[in-house]
């Protein structure tokens, strides 16, 4: 049976068979740490506090890598979204030494944890090509090249970028990693397992609650305690700061198989273009697949179709393809001012834990996090907690990309609550089709399955209040303010919202 993913599409990750992980019977049980949320970032941290002698409990609203980490394109690199000129002109120039250090940490951290627990997870230390294609990337590229080598990365000028596709300048950072994220993950669950950590699935968490001694996470039928919660949850829920700081994106992926063997790179490569292109290779069932990545937008704003159209003409205009088994998209979080927020959520007596902001990152910055939490958790020195701290204040570095954001949430608010949608009729709907319309004086949700029969959903996002748009190629519900999304029953999928979207009967 094939894993599940908080998304229809599926990755060639979620083909291995599903992990055991052991479940509780009782409900009120006690731990030093709950974590919730099963990927990356949940299980590294748990892997890490078991190890120290901590008794965890891992909670899921699916299973282990439903979220993105099963939908990623895990290229574990030493540079980042945020380049090294942002981050110093940001932050600073030992910020960026210091993020240069958490890179080439987190591949030691997987490359350790894949030796000890042996787990067969494709691991291979890679090179990566970022090149320029027009002058003005050319410059750009120049600067990234002399600030990373600043900040202590193993970088220099290429004289290829490892891809059929022509450009004008090129450089290569050493010791850049790529692996299978779902047979990784698995193996770290395991070995939390063995350590005597639990895991439990299909429990989604309304509330988390900070008590004088002890935290408590409640979900519809449970309540679990603990001295410390970390939100692993990729975003954390609610109305919270996160909820303005992170702005939601959807990036999509092709998995192709080539006419030309000489075509597949043999490492990881990235153009400059905006959004940028990312190329690797991975075998599949003992067949190479060119993963190709791209063509992201805000979560709710463009039309997924046309996104993997558009990548699909780009990807044909520069290989030659024989067939493309794997289309997919996920989501994830880009931080305004370019680094993740990693630690205590609001303030320093705070028991509730954060890791969200990782922007296409997150097989760095989700091991990070394990690193930061557990030492922040065990009251040990952490070199990257002030840099990563969420509560930092960054006025001037986040004020533009955060005006930019808000004012976008704004216009959601304000036209999706008081102007009417198009008028549409349930029958001019195609078969599975969703729509919002405007319904005898009420807005809808409606979608019709492929036997023609209709369901309809409130399309008010149960998070900020905003209104939701249909995704044809996941067939979800997805929120352009804050990134929630809904299945066709209105079932959260992902993102901050705490609460299903409200079913509607809409009678014959
Ligand atoms: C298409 C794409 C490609 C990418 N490629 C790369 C890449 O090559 N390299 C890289 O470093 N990064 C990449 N990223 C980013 C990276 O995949 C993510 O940052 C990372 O997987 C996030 O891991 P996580 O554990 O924090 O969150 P997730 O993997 O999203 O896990 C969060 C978990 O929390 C659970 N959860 C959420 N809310 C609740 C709740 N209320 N109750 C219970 N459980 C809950 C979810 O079910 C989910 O399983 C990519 C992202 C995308 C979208």
């Amino acid at each position: 049976m094939m894993l599940k993913r908080d998304s229809r599409t599926q990755s060639p990750w979620q083909q291995i068979p599903q992990a055991n992980p052991t479940y509780l019977d009782t409900a009120k049980a006690a731990y030093d740490v709950v974590i919730i949320g099963a990927g990356i970032s949940g299980i590294t941290t748990a892997l890490l506090f078991q190890k120290a002698g901590k008794n965890c409990l891992v909670l899921d609203a699916g299973n282990l890598g439903f979220g993105t980490t099963g939908g990623t394109t895990a290229h574990i690199n030493t540079f980042f979204d945020s380049t090294y000129p942002e981050i110093e002109s940001k932050f600073s120039k030992d910020a960026a030494k210091l993020v240069a250090d958490a890179g080439k940490l987190a591949i030691e951290m997987i490359s350790d944890f894949t030796q000890t627990y042996q787990i067969d997870c494709d691991l291979e230390t890679k090179v990566g090509y970022l090149y320029a294609e027009t002058e003005k990337e050319a410059e750009q590229l120049s600067e990234i090249l002399e600030s990373a080598k600043r900040a202590g990365v193993e970088v220099d000028r290429s004289t290829t970028n490892g891809l059929p596709i022509s450009f004008l300048q090129s450089i290569k950072f050493e010791d850049q990693a790529q692996f299978h994220p779902l047979k990784y993950l698995q193996g770290l669950a395991k070995a939390f397992i063995t350590l005597g950590g639990t895991i439990k699935e299909n429990v989604f968490i309304n509330d988390v609650k900070q008590e004088e001694n002890h935290c408590t996470a409640i979900s519809d039928d449970e309540i679990f305690t603990a001295y410390d919660i970390v939100y692993a949850t990729h975003i954390p829920p609610g109305i919270n700061k996160f909820s303005f700081r992170c702005a939601p994106y959807r990036s999509y992926v092709l998995g192709i198989r080539l006419n030309d063997d000489e075509q597949y790179p043999e490492n990881l490569a990235y153009d400059m273009q905006e959004p940028y292109h990312y190329f690797r290779t991975h075998e599949v069932d003992g067949e190479k697949i060119l993963i190709l990545g791209g063509a992201d937008h805000k979560t709710g704003h463009d039309d997924p179709q046309q996104a993997f159209e558009d990548l699909e003409n780009y990807a044909s205009q520069r290989f030659v393809i024989k067939d493309i088994p794997y289309h997919w998209s996920s989501q994830y979080y880009v931080p305004t001012d370019g680094l993740p927020y990693i630690g205590r959520m609001n303030n320093a007596d705070d028991h509730i834990f954060v890791a969200t902001g990782y922007n296409g990152n997150g097989m760095t910055w989700g091991t990070i996090a394990g690193h930061i939490i557990t030492d922040l958790i065990l009251a040990k020195e952490n070199k990257f907690a002030e840099l990563f701290d969420p509560c930092r204040v960054k006025p001037i570095a986040g004020f533009t990309e955060f005006v930019k954001e808000n004012t976008d949430v704004a216009y959601h608010f304000v036209v999706d609550r008081f102007k009417a949608g198009e008028l549409e009729t349930f029958k001019e709907l195609a078969k599975e089709e969703g729509k919002v319309v405007d319904y005898e004086g009420n807005q809808l949700a409606i979608y019709k399955d492929k036997t023609g029969i209709i369901t309809a959903l409130s399309p008010v996002c149960t998070h900020a209040g905003c209104t939701v748009s249909f995704n044809s190629e996941e067939k979800s519900w997805d929120c352009p303010c804050h990134g929630g999304r809904f299945d066709l029953e209105g079932k959260v999928l992902c993102g901050p919202p705490q609460a299903n979207l409200k079913q509607i009967s809409i009678g014959k």
